[in-house]
């Protein structure tokens, strides 16, 4: 269970949230949708930590998160743009965050297998493409088995069989109960994992809710035309 309380966050005279409250709950999968620049990204840094918001609160699974690194460890994450040191291979870093996490973590050889990594991770990073890379970011964010995952647009760049087998991954996780949050243009694909719906505004919540709720509120079975429906009504 992840919750944030009145959260504000302000770069300068921007606003970037205005106080969003909000629960993630466990065995669901939250998806945070909303337009470009409505603070999508910044609300997730603030939950991991990597943003520190000007006021409110963040919750992990009841403990407070904000000024409590120790809370990380809790929560998986893969970033939009994922970068890794260029000049060590997958392996190395893999075997990095092995060492700092003191944890061997959990299935890497299956994990290795399901997104097809093997030759990848014996290259230096640098020469892997942003599909490869995201590939090893999932990797990185499913290793350590966490309660918690936090998937910023996780499919961008993956195949068509990563992309099947990574939502595979995210269902099963869903099944075993994890709080998984995720945002992701390609609305059919939210449709297809989420079960709640969480839409933001210029720093604003619009909706949140289950996807039933939402179909019968904007009158609209498909996800993306009842996301535009709340943006015009909005
Ligand atoms: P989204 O993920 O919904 O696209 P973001 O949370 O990335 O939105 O960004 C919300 C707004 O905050 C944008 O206008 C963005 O330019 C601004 N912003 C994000 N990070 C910073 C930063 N570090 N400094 C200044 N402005 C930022």
């Amino acid at each position: 269970m992840v919750e944030v309380e009145a959260l504000t966050k302000r770069y300068g005279t921007l606003e970037v949230l205005k106080g969003v409250s909000a629960r993630f709950e466990p065995g669901r999968v939250t998806a945070v949708v909303g337009p470009n620049a409505s603070g999508k990204t910044t609300l997730m840094k603030c939950i991991l930590g990597l943003v520190v918001p000007d006021g409110g609160a963040v919750r992990v699974h009841g403990e407070n998160a904000l000024g409590n690194p120790a809370v990380r460890a809790k929560i998986g994450y893969m970033p939009q743009d994922p970068r890794f040191p260029e000049n060590i291979t997958g392996r190395e870093v893999v075997a990095w965050i092995q060492e700092l996490r003191g944890s061997r973590g959990r299935d890497l050889e299956s994990l290795i297998e399901r997104f097809g990594l093997e030759a990848a991770l014996s290259q230096p990073t640098r020469v892997l493409s942003g599909g490869t890379r995201q590939k090893l970011s999932a990797l990185l964010a499913f290793l350590f088995d966490p309660p918690v995952l936090i998937l910023d647009e996780p499919t961008a760049g993956l195949d068509p069989l990563a992309s099947s087998r990574f939502k595979d991954l995210v269902a099963a996780s869903r099944d075993a109960g994890k709080t998984i949050i995720m945002t992701s243009h390609v609305m059919s694909e939210l449709e297809e994992l989420a079960d709640r719906v969480l839409f933001l505004l210029e720093g604003t919540v619009i909706f949140s809710g289950g996807l039933e709720e939402l179909r019968e509120r904007t009158g609209e079975a498909k996800l993306e035309r009842a996301v535009a429906r709340l943006m015009e009504g909005a």
